[in-house]
């Protein structure tokens, strides 16, 4: 055990040597004229790495010409093409001071530690200012006049110069691997580091800078025409995790609890909301930053929502926490065992962003199915349960409802009541129970009522007396959606 332990030890050791190895070889096989002739222009080390198309781990360690040239590397002069950002030298806008060849990695692996995030995988996203761009296009211009003959140019710096961006990344990743103990790939928790620069926005500077050049190529002096940068990029980073996302249905069984947070002039309608109970319990679980909350229609607070529940959404931005599906479980008993009993919910699962997806489809299509307690005023007669029965697929015109008309605009909908069916109830001759099953989108109170006409036909139409609705249940949404 111990044997192929060591035996393997020795394997990886070997396996850093022949990388070391390998990557002072590409350093020693550049070219020395070209390498000096950067240097003494004011370029970085890795920006030469980059220049001539190097990748990998040649970033990650104290970057060294040595082997190259005599000269060596500036490390206290900002360079001329990054201007100190493969240097590490930046105007930390975090603390409002001018740091210069910083440990970056520990830097940022410090900060992302403290930030306490679980993950398990880390990506990288580098924001450069353009003008770090258009210098390299003016290098290249020049190294191509001066140079353009020779056969390492053809090869490497004519097609493969590596962005400062990427050389950044191979500068940062390889120590972050290490000290964050995970592997770079593209997931949910990013490491975001912004570059800006004051000279960015001078447009004018750098077309004047490229006719310059163009003009000093027609008569033959190469001149290398970028002004040593007095200044180095301001930088600022941090790190997120991209959303999550929770599907589920929910149940409310209060005739006092809004779908959303509802408030009039500093005054809560009702006594809480769907969405800060569901999400709330979500963000906590999962520490996160904010939440959204998304449901496939709504219904009116003095509603209750029953059955199979309302398909809803819960967006949660930069997680802390990396919910499992046990995790997930977990909320959802605590949302289901809250004392006040006013929310639950069914099915909660970790979903993709294609949840929207989910939501939408065939919401607009879908059918609801409704409880109503209904006042009427005559006796119920027998021949009532018979003609209410009869209709299918009933045809209904709504104009806007008197009541909503403050905040949307009037217009008449047609709508379709696919059946209905009176419930009796025992020792009451006038009021009774109707279900109904309808087209997304009507408005049932007022198909009850008839809103003074402005909803034809409707119960009390259909019964020839007046109607009046005292209690709406929904009872069943007929879409998919998280209905495992
Ligand atoms: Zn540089």
């Amino acid at each position: 055990m111990e044997e192929h332990k060591q035996e393997e030890s020795m394997k990886h050791l070997g396996e850093e040597e022949g990388e070391e190895e390998s990557v002072s070889e590409s350093v020693r096989d550049l070219p020395s004229d070209a390498v000096k002739e950067l240097l003494s222009e004011g370029v970085c080390a890795r920006c030469i790495f980059r220049l001539f198309g190097l990748q990998g781990r040649v970033y990650a360690s104290s970057p060294s010409l040595s082997s190259v040239s005599s000269l060596s590397a500036t490390t206290h002069q900002l360079c001329t093409l990054c201007f100190g950002i493969l240097q590490f030298t930046y105007y930390s806008d975090d603390t409002q001071t001018l740091l210069q060849n910083q440990n970056l990695p520990l830097l940022i692996a410090d900060t992302v530690k403290r930030h306490a995030y679980q993950f398990h995988t880390f990506s990288l996203e580098v924001s450069i200012p353009p003008i770090i761009l258009s210098n390299d296009n003016s290098l290249r211009s020049y190294m191509k006049t001066k140079f353009g003959s020779q056969s390492w140019f053809q090869e490497n710096l004519h097609t493969g110069c590596i962005s400062t961006k990427d050389a950044l990344k191979f500068s940062l990743i390889y120590p972050l691997e290490n000290l964050l103990e995970c592997k770079s790939s593209m997931g949910p928790f990013r490491i975001r580091l912004t570059y800006t620069h004051t000279k960015a926005s001078k447009g004018d500077q750098n077309r004047s800078d490229s006719a310059e050049t163009c003009k000093r190529r027609k008569i033959g002096m190469p001149k290398f025409i970028i002004d040593p940068a007095n200044e180095p990029c301001h930088f600022t980073f941090y790190c997120y995790r991209t959303p999550f996302y929770f599907g589920g249905r929910y149940l409310k069984y209060s005739r006092n609890v809004s779908q959303t947070c509802w408030i009039i002039d500093d005054e809560r309608m009702g006594e809480a909301s769907v969405e800060e109970i569901i999400g709330g319990k979500i963000l906590q679980a999962c520490q996160g930053d904010s939440f959204k909350f998304h449901a496939a229609g709504r219904e009116d607070i003095d509603v209750r929502m029953l059955g199979p529940g309302r398909p809803f959404l819960v967006e949660v931005q930069n997680a802390r926490h990396i919910p499992s599906e046990l995790f997930v479980k977990d909320v959802e008993r605590k949302i289901n065992n809250m004392e006040n009993k006013l929310v639950r919910v069914k099915n909660l699962k970790l979903v993709g962003s294609e949840g929207w997806d989910l939501m939408r489809e065939g919401e607009a299509e879908k059918q609801k199915q409704y409880a109503a307690l209904v006042w009427i005023s005559r006796p119920l007669k027998d021949e009532d349960f018979q003609c209410i029965s009869s209709h299918k697929d009933l045809k209904v015109l709504q104009r806007t409802p008197i009541r909503v008309l403050h905040r949307r605009s009037p217009l008449e909908r047609e709508k379709i009541i696919h059946w209905m069916k009176i419930e009796a109830i025992a020792g009451s001759s006038q009021y009774f129970l109707l279900h109904l099953c309808t087209q997304a989108g009507t408005y049932i109170k007022e198909f009850v009522h008839g809103d003074l006409g402005r909803t034809h036909p409707s119960i009390g139409s259909i019964l020839g007396c007046r109607a009046e609705i005292l209690q709406l249940d929904v009872t069943d949404i007929k879409m998919e959606c998280f209905l495992t």
